[in-house]
C-alpha cells in the first residue's frame, strides 16, 4: 500500500454558518477527485452539519477539531465519539497545541481520547472518526535540544495502541511555527518526520510505511510544494491558510502524487 497524501484545513474558531458554507462550497468546486490525495475540512463543531451538507457526494471529507474523552454522560460542554460518527465525521484532531498549551490538556487526557477513538472503531463504531494525533515542541524545548524527547513522550499512543495505525494519522506541528508565519524549513521538518517514521518503524513494523504523518505550522501556497516534496511529509494540517479557498486549493495542488 502506498500511503495517501492528505491536506486538512483546521478552521479553528472562525466564521459563521454562512461563511463556512461559502468556503466549503468553493473548496468542493475547486478540488480534484483523486483518491490518493485526500482533502479534509475541520470546521468548528457548530458548523459541521452545514459543511457536511456542502461536501456530500464530493471527495472532500469533514472532521472535528476535538472530542471528549468519555463515551457519554454528565460532561457539560463535551462532544462524544459517537456523536461525531453519527454526523459523518471521518477524522478528529486531538492534542492540537492550542488544546495542550492554551487549555492545558495533558498527555494523559489526549491518551484517553486516542484510546476511546481506537476502541470505538474496533468495537461498536467502525465508522468512528480517525484520530489525527498532533505532536510538537515549543521554541524553548527546541532550543534546549529536547525536541525528540518531547515528541517521543507525546507519541505514547503509538506504543499503547500499535494496532490503531495506519488508521490513525500523526501531525507534527512545531508550536513555534503555528500561526506565526515562520514555518519550519523543509530540512528541519524532514529531520523530525524521519525521526517520527523511525519510531513508528520500531513500534509498528510494516504499518509505519502506511501511516500518514502531516506537517503543520505556517504552511502557505508559497512553501507547500517544498515541504510536501520531503519523503516523510505526507501533506499538511493547515490553519490560517485554510480560511481562503484559493490559498487552500493551491496548497492541495502541492500534494505529492
Ligand atoms: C494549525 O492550527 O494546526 C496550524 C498549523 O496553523 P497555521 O497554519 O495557521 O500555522
Amino acid at each position: 500500500m502506498i500511503r495517501p497524501t492528505v491536506v486538512a484545513g483546521n478552521w479553528k474558531m472562525h466564521g459563521s454558518r454562512d461563511s463556512a458554507r461559502t468556503l466549503a462550497r468553493a473548496i468542493v468546486q475547486g478540488v480534484e477527485d483523486d483518491a490518493s490525495r485526500e482533502v479534509l475540512l475541520c470546521p468548528p463543531f457548530v458548523h459541521l452539519f452545514d459543511v457536511l451538507e456542502e461536501t456530500v457526494q464530493s471527495p472532500v471529507q469533514v472532521g472535528a477539531q476535538n472530542v471528549g474523552d468519555q463515551p457519554e454522560g454528565a460532561y457539560t460542554g463535551e462532544v462524544s465519539v459517537a456523536m461525531l460518527a453519527e454526523l459523518g465525521c471521518s477524522h478528529v484532531i486531538i492534542g492540537h497545541s492550542e488544546r495542550r498549551h492554551v487549555y492545558g490538556e495533558p498527555d494523559e487526557l489526549i491518551g484517553r481520547k486516542f484510546a476511546l477513538l481506537h476502541q470505538s472503531a474496533q468495537q461498536d463504531l467502525p465508522n468512528a472518526p480517525r484520530a489525527i494525533l498532533c505532536v510538537g515542541e515549543t521554541l524553548e524545548e527546541r532550543e534546549a535540544g529536547r525536541t525528540l524527547d518531547v515528541i517521543h513522550r507525546q507519541l505514547q499512543p503509538v506504543r499503547s495502541f500499535p494496532d490503531a495505525f495506519p488508521r490513525a494519522l500523526i501531525a507534527y506541528e512545531p508550536v513555534w511555527a503555528i500561526g506565526t508565519g515562520v514555518a519550519a524549513t523543509p530540512d528541519m521538518a524532514q529531520e523530525v518526520h524521519a525521526a517520527i517514521r523511525a519510531h513508528l518503524e520500531q513500534e509498528l513494523g510494516a504499518a509505519a510505511q502506511d501511516t500518514v504523518v502531516l506537517y503543520g505550522g505556517s504552511v502557505k501556497a508559497g512553501n507547500a510544494s517544498e515541504l510536501f516534496a520531503m519523503p516523510d511529509i505526507d501533506g499538511g494540517l493547515i490553519g490560517g491558510a485554510s480560511l481562503k479557498a484559493d490559498e487552500f486549493l493551491a496548497i492541495c495542488q502541492a500534494m505529492r502524487k
